[in-house]
């Protein structure tokens, strides 16, 4: 049962005769008293100067973001990723067309959120906001913080680049705070860092300077419901290969995945704005074809004139997409290359594949 109570000046909900309460456990995260809302008093040195490492409640900090003070993970130094130490809160910004209710009714949000707040350019007609997870255990990788707030921002349909494990959070003295009593318990966190770990080590791998650990994915059913492009609910086994769908792993308005086939003849779904391919378990976990479904995917795209959706392995904002073509032919004879790179990728050995 939810119980609704008012706490100085904001609003709790609390659940009863719950074993452990997220409202009382203090958790690591530093605050800047000299950061107040957008950085009023313009003071510049305030983005590196004046943090001081603390331990607090959810309440405490909901008190601090209404003084108008910035908040962060904790850092040693000057604060930069390498200098990450430690974080108890993950935070989520939504501006993206999703409301403060719409928000609220998305799994994730119902059952585990600690504090919603309205930031500084929050509208009655644009709604923009934060989610504030509490965690069972502060994190101390920043590889591992940054992927849990990726996979966060994937499900809520919030901001995915802003996932800095040192970022700034604003303050905001005119917020709209409420305050519920969820947090991220220890396999939930987990299963979250495992979707976007191997995206976040592919593109930040300059942040470390360890070997990249592998981390198994979150499973897919074969019977898995999935909606497709042309909004048909089906089962994953029954879509052929390339198939485009929405991604039943993020908040996929896009949609952003493809139905994968492993070499067995198991459908799996590659999403690329998870950057991540998802199998039943127990089946082969690699697919020998995955490369030729993606580029079968790309072009598709670019035909239908939705490059920007692509992948960034056929394409990264420096360069322009190119022309995807598929030969099946003993000889390969390309017609004149266009300006450019151009790849070839032949099969190799004497399997041959139509298109
Ligand atoms: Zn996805």
């Amino acid at each position: 049962m939810l119980s609704f109570q008012p706490l100085g000046g904001l609003w709790a909900y609390s659940t009863d005769g719950g074993s452990m309460s997220w409202l009382t456990k203090k958790l690591p995260v530093s605050i800047n008293q000299r950061l107040i809302n957008k950085n009023d008093r313009n003071d510049t040195m305030a983005f590196t100067e004046g943090w001081t490492a603390q331990e607090v409640t959810i309440e405490e900090l909901a008190g601090a973001i209404l003084s108008g003070y910035a908040y962060s993970a904790q850092f040693s130094g000057n604060r930069k990723t390498s200098n990450f130490q430690s974080g108890g809160f993950v935070s989520v910004d939504v501006d993206a067309g999703i409301s403060l209710d719409g928000a609220a009714n998305i799994d994730i949000v119902e059952q585990s959120a600690t504090m919603i707040y309205t930031t500084a350019s929050h509208t009655e007609e644009v709604h923009r906001f934060r989610i504030v997870f509490a965690l069972e255990e502060p994190i101390t990788d920043a590889r591992e913080f940054r992927a849990l707030t990726r996979s966060l921002a994937l499900k809520i349909g919030g901001d995915t680049a802003a996932t800095d494990p040192v970022r700034v959070f604003f303050g905001n003295d005119k917020a709209d705070i409420t305050v519920f009593d969820g947090g991220l318990c220890r396999d939930q966190v987990n299963e979250l860092i495992d979707q976007s770990f191997n995206a976040v080590t592919t593109s930040h791998g300059a942040e470390t300077s360890e070997k990249k650990t592998q981390r198994s994915l979150k499973s897919v059913a074969p019977d898995q419901s999935v909606r497709t492009a042309d909004n048909r609910e089906a089962r994953l086994e029954e879509l052929a290969r390339s198939t485009t769908i929405y991604c039943p792993f993020h908040h996929d308005t896009n949609p952003s995945a493809f139905v994968i086939v492993s070499q067995r003849g198991i459908n799996g779904i590659h999403c690329s704005a998870c950057e991540a391919s998802f199998w039943p378990s127990n089946s082969d976990r690699f697919d020998f074809y995955s490369f030729d479904d993606a580029a079968k995917n790309a072009a598709e795209k670019i035909a239908a004139d939705k490059s920007d959706e692509l992948d960034e392995v056929f394409w990264r904002p420096e360069t322009r997409p190119g022309e995807i073509e598929f030969l099946n032919q003993q000889y390969v004879s390309v017609a004149p290359a266009s300006p450019g790179v151009t790849f070839i990728k032949s099969q190799k050995g004497p399997e041959r594949r139509s298109f």
